[in-house]
């Protein structure tokens, strides 16, 4: 028997995690008790801030994908739900390369369905946490030209990293490695649209052990200093219109935008 054989991730079912609790959010079937617990204490709103942010990744990777950018690196990717990016994106440009990130060992178990990608592309999945971005840029060198533009997508990731561990200055030294005509696509849960519900959303998370940190609109916008945000700008997930699937009439709890790098 040999040691360095690739053990299966080990999946802990003792304690709520965010990709499963997102994923019981979206209907999906990867996720455990303790995860579905979470949920159902959540107000509907919560079910639908799930739906519309899946969407509105759908729509911005479209968008990207018909600018020409061919090259994304997606971090907090979350359990794989059809479509994924790289089979939005490859339906555009089949030649397209998308790199995964997530830190949760359940993304690393679902990864292969993250790595279908057509032939003339490529995929690549990487377990790292974002706020070890080193190791996520070494890794994403070996698959991603940082010399030519890249989209980091960072898409209800960035609420889960608190203000101490210095959730701007990660994203700042990130976006500061893609070069000039790159994107950064972002969205983010806020505190201020519907405090109430923020608030008990937040609390509910809290009691499974998840820390959240929804943030208001001014400091969702910090994100994007020095960046040039596309139109609509900064808006609900709802809100952001770029292509289909067309948004709707609907309140959004989250923040969504698309911002070109200078
Ligand atoms: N981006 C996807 C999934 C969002 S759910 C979408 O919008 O549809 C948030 C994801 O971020 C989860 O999969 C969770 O595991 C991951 N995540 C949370 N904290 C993280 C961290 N510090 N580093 C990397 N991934 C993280």
């Amino acid at each position: 028997m040999t040691t360095d054989t690739p053990q299966p991730p080990q999946i802990d079912t003792a304690n709520a995690h965010p990709a499963r609790v997102y994923d019981w959010l979206l209907g999906g079937k990867d996720n455990y008790p303790v995860d579905e617990a979470v949920g159902e204490k959540l107000p509907p709103e919560a079910r639908d801030a799930a739906r519309q942010n899946r969407q509105f990744m759908q729509r911005a990777a479209a968008w990207l994908a018909t600018q020409g950018v061919d090259q994304f690196l997606d971090i907090g990717t979350g359990i794989p739900t059809e479509p994924n990016l790289h089979q939005i994106v490859q339906r555009i440009t089949p030649t397209a390369k998308i790199v995964y990130t997530d830190n949760d060992p359940i993304v690393l178990r679902h990864a292969q369905a993250l790595l279908t990608s057509g032939p003339e592309g490529a995929t690549d999945y990487i377990q790292a946490d974002v706020r070890q971005p080193a190791a996520i840029l070494e890794r994403a060198r070996a698959v991603l030209d940082f010399e030519r533009p890249i989209a980091l997508s960072l898409i209800a990731l960035m609420h889960f990293v608190p203000d101490e561990q210095d959730a701007h200055g990660i994203v700042r030294d990130l976006v500061a490695t893609l070069p000039t005509g790159s994107y950064l696509v972002m969205s983010h849960a806020s505190s201020d649209l519907y405090p109430e519900l923020a608030e008990l959303v937040t609390a509910e998370y809290a009691k499974g052990g998840i820390r959240l940190g929804f943030r208001t609109r001014a400091e969702v916008a910090r994100f994007f200093d020095d960046l040039d945000l596309v139109d609509p700008g900064l808006v609900t997930a709802t809100e952001w219109f770029r292509t289909d699937p067309a948004p709707v009439a609907e309140g959004s709890g989250i923040y969504s935008a698309v911002a070109r790098v200078r």
